[in-house]
């Protein structure tokens, strides 16, 4: 996809404060946080919304947004 600002973050064409990173996923800081530690999670595949990703993969991208917000997940 040309002109997709979360593709260049995900081919570090643009940078970002990485949080986390799976295989399908990664999550940074918002560069205009609505709170302190704003963070987005997108999946590494395009797509044009979530409302077009399969579901299978929308529940797979919650769950790790899950797990990064909880106390499971280390904070240095
Ligand atoms: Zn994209």
């Amino acid at each position: 996809m040309d002109n997709c600002l979360f593709c260049d973050i995900a081919k570090g064409v643009a940078t970002a404060f990485f949080i986390a990173e799976d295989n399908n996923h990664l999550a940074f800081l918002d560069i205009h946080p609505l709170a302190e530690g704003h963070t987005l999670v997108i999946p590494k595949k395009h797509y044009p919304t979530i409302w077009d990703m399969p579901a299978r993969e929308t529940e797979a991208m919650t769950e790790f947004a899950r797990y990064i917000a909880s106390d499971r997940y280390p904070v240095n």
